[in-house]
């Protein structure tokens, strides 16, 4: 039987408002972006997990656009909690507030009809 790709998975985990990444069953270490096999140790045995959405952010950027593109956007590399790597961004703050060690959590928002994963910053 063909099950669907890893990737849709992800999607489709997504569009049911829940962020799913993907842990080795063999070094027990979490994947992500979705894949058929484990980047650490080769292993295809990839199962899927909740994680808690706690992270940390890595780096931030601001791309500058006038407020008739959209306004200023920002875009941020967030290292979850379970030790994956995201591209996303954080809203409800200031773009440039965003600061490297902020500490943040996922959401799922939906932009154009589609849902896409977001990161709202954590007191404490
Ligand atoms: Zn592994």
């Amino acid at each position: 039987m063909q099950t669907a790709g890893p990737q849709k998975q992800y999607f489709d985990a997504l569009a049911a408002g829940a962020l799913k990444i993907q842990r080795c069953e063999a070094c027990s270490r979490h994947v992500f972006y979705p894949r058929v096999q484990c980047p650490h140790c080769g292993a295809d045995r990839l199962a899927w997990v909740q994680p808690t959405g706690l992270g940390t952010v890595y780096s931030t950027t601001v791309f500058r656009r006038k407020p008739a593109d959209g306004g200023d956007q920002q875009i941020a590399l967030i290292d979850l909690d379970e030790g994956v790597r995201m591209m996303s961004r954080v809203e409800n703050v200031d773009p440039a507030a965003v600061r490297i060690g902020m500490r943040v959590k996922a959401r799922v928002a939906q932009q154009d009809g589609a849902p896409v994963l977001v990161f709202d910053p954590v007191e404490g």
